[in-house]
This record gives C-alpha cells, sequence and structure tokens, in this order.
C-alpha cells in the first residue's frame, strides 16, 4: 500500500553535546519518508529552494521515495531550522527557524500522491496538513504529528486538522500543552474525543505510549550505550508505526497498531546513533527485524501476580 507524507524537507544546522553539523539533510518529511520506505511506497510532497542539494535529493530517491511532487521553487530557500540539545537529549532547543519556500507553499497533489492508502501529516503548518488532508478523500488511515511552535501559534487550525485524522503522534509534554491536561492518560482521551481512534504520546529516551479509547500499550525505548543525535526521531518513529500499518491489508486494530510501535521504536533506536540521517540512510532491513526481536524479549516477563502472604 502507499503512503503520502507532507512535512518539511529541510536544512538543519544541530549542535549536541557530542559533536554539531551545519546544513545537513533533514526535515520532518525526510525523516518520516527515509524510515517508512522500508515498508511501503512512499510519495513526498513539498517545495524545496534553489539551494537544494542535488546530493540531497538524491538521498531521498536511493530509498525509491517518490518526489514528483517535490516542488523547486526559483529564487526560494529550502526550510533551515537550527538547534541544539544539552545532557538531556529529550528537549531539543530551537535556535532558529526559517519557513523559506513553506511561507508561500500552497500544495497540489498529482493524482499517484492523492490516490494513497494511508496519509501522513508531519509536522508543518496546521493550515497546510488540511489542505492535502482534503486532497486525499479516499485515504484509508491518516496519521498526524505537530509541535509547540504550532500548539501556540495556530491551536484553531490544529484542531480542526485533528478532528479529520485516524491517529496523533506527540511528545507527552505536547500532548499536554495542547489538551490543558496534566495528566497524560486524560490528555490522550480528550485528543480521542475530537474524533481520532488512536493517540500515540512519545517520551523520547523513555520509549513512547500508544492510547486507544479502552487500551492502553507501553514500549520503552531500545536501550542503546551511544545517542549522538536525537533529530528527526520522532519523525523516524513515525515511519515505523505508519510504514507497518501501510504494509498491511487489515485495519488498523490493536494488534496492528502494537505491531507498529515495536516498528518504531526499532527505527527510531537506529536514527539517534548518528547526526541527522546518516544512519538511516544506511540500514538494511534485516537490522530492523533483529531489533524488533530484540524489543520483544526485553519486555517480555512472565509468571502470575504473586498471592496475597499468609
Ligand atoms: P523531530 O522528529 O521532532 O526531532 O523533528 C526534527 C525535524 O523537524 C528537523 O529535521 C527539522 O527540520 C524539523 N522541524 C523543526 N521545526 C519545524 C517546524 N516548525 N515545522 C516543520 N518542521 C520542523
Amino acid at each position: 500500500m502507499s503512503i503520502t507524507v507532507v512535512g518539511s524537507i529541510a536544512y538543519d544546522s544541530v549542535r549536541t553535546p557530542f559533536g554539531e553539523r551545519e546544513r545537513m539533510l533533514g526535515g520532518t518529511a525526510v525523516h518520516f519518508s527515509l524510515a517508512s520506505s522500508f515498508f511501503a511506497d512512499v510519495h513526498v510532497v513539498g517545495p524545496v529552494g534553489e539551494d537544494f542539494g542535488d546530493a540531497q535529493m538524491a538521498e531521498i530517491e536511493r530509498r525509491g521515495v517518490h518526489t514528483g511532487d517535490v516542488e523547486r521553487v526559483r529564487g526560494g530557500r529550502t526550510f533551515f531550522w537550527r538547534g541544539h540539545y544539552d545532557y538531556d537529549l529529550n528537549i531539543a532547543h530551537t535556535d532558529d527557524t526559517q519557513l523559506g519556500v513553506f511561507a508561500e507553499f500552497e500544495p497540489k497533489l498529482s493524482p499517484q500522491s492523492r490516490a494513497c492508502d494511508v496519509l501522513f501529516l508531519a509536522n508543518i503548518q496546521p493550515e497546510l496538513q488540511l489542505q492535502v488532508r482534503e486532497q486525499c478523500d479516499r485515504v484509508r488511515f491518516v496519521a498526524l504529528d505537530s509541535m509547540n511552535l504550532w500548539i501556540e501559534t495556530a491551536r484553531d487550525a490544529l484542531v480542526r486538522v485533528i478532528e479529520t485524522v485516524d491517529c496523533v503522534l506527540l511528545n507527552d509534554a505536547e500532548l499536554r500543552m495542547l489538551t490543558e491536561e496534566p495528566n497524560l492518560l486524560r490528555a490522550a482521551r480528550k485528543v480521542i474525543g475530537w474524533g481520532p481512534g488512536s493517540v500515540v504520546a512519545k517520551q523520547g529516551e523513555y520509549g513512547a505510549a500508544l492510547f486507544t479509547a479502552e487500551r492502553f500499550f507501553g514500549l520503552p525505548s531500545f536501550p542503546l550505550e551511544t545517542v549522538l543525535d536525537p533529530t528527526g526521531a520522532g519523525d523516524t518513529f513515525a515511519g515505523g508505526f505508519v510504514g507497518t500499518i501501510a504494509a498491511h491489508d487489515s485495519e488498523p486494530d490493536d494488534e496492528l497498531l502494537r505491531n507498529a510501535m515495536a516498528h518504531g521504536t526499532a527505527l527510531a533506536s537506529f536514527n539517534v546513533e548518528a547526526f541527522g540521517t546518516e544512519r538511516v540512510s544506511r540500514l538494511q532491513h534485516g537490522e530492523i527485524e533483529a531489533r524488533v526481536h530484540e524489543l520483544r524479549e526485553i519486555t517480555r516477563f512472565s509468571g502470575a501476580p504473586l498471592p496475597p502472604r499468609r
């Protein structure tokens, strides 16, 4: 099954306690596309500027991602994000965001992108997410990501898009902020009340939690000794999660959503091992399988609850 994704296609400048990179390939749609391309046909939608390099485009296309709906805007500048992390890698500090070509972008999807089975609205202005959502009217499953910037500056538009999707993926802090609800379970249930059948709360190095109207499922992150740069981990998680759903013909029931959580967790663990897209770009499918197996092992336990002491 095919996936269409709209989100940022970017240059990122990132500093972590372990190093820094200037203007590397990034963007929410890029991280998502590279990850989900392991499981489905992916069409990426978004603009780039004249400064966007052929090498960066080739890196996206090498994974078989369809780039026909990537519009190169004459005289425009590619979306740019500068950020840094201190020793708490769960907190990204944004130093600069330049929307560039996204400020004027009006998405017009090709028939191939419009005919997708699964749609991912990666983090970008909610108005753009809505325009893309409206063009994909035959889609089977829609998921959405966002961030604090849009919750603060475009909350009404964001809630309007959320009402039209099946699944919302957000950091736990963003979920609390969006719903003004400090309790995560209540926050997730509030979002489910707006329409989506499921909510995923991403919790950085602590893992991710899946909420549906009646059920809950949690996974830790994959244990790693070396973490260099968490940029894109959320989108890479989403790529594994949504990609797994797209790889199955069946309705995304609880079992499939849990399997998707495991694949999202495995994919994200590779992303953080190197800067930007470096690790996922050279990832092999067998490595993903191995980590999903290992995740099953580290989350397994047996034995019934203990009886009361006599
Ligand atoms: P994450 O997966 O949450 O770490 O997202 C990282 C990516 O988000 C980076 O590659 C950035 O280019 C991109 N990004 C940062 N801020 C924004 C924004 N306001 N809108 C869209 N994309 C963004």
